[in-house]
């Protein structure tokens, strides 16, 4: 495995998990939301905000439309 994490910038050892989304590289371990930096480790956890991952409940949260008084 060749390249380097979008997150922490460091390469891949042999056997490190390597997550590759967003046309990036990241370790299973850093690819996590970027706002409450939960790991997401199901693809189906996985949403995209511009180039920021987001778990399903913060992707959901940041763009439910805001309450009436
Ligand atoms: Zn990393
Ligand atoms: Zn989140």
């Amino acid at each position: 495995m060749t390249g380097r994490c979008a997150s922490c910038g460091n390469g891949f050892d042999d056997g490190s998990g390597a997550i590759y989304a967003m046309r990036q590289l990241w370790h299973k371990e850093h690819f996590a939301c970027a706002l409450c930096s939960r790991q997401i480790c199901h693809r189906d956890e996985l949403r995209m905000d511009a180039a920021r991952p987001l778990c399903r409940d913060c992707f959901v949260s940041i763009r439910k439309p805001p309450k009436c008084a």
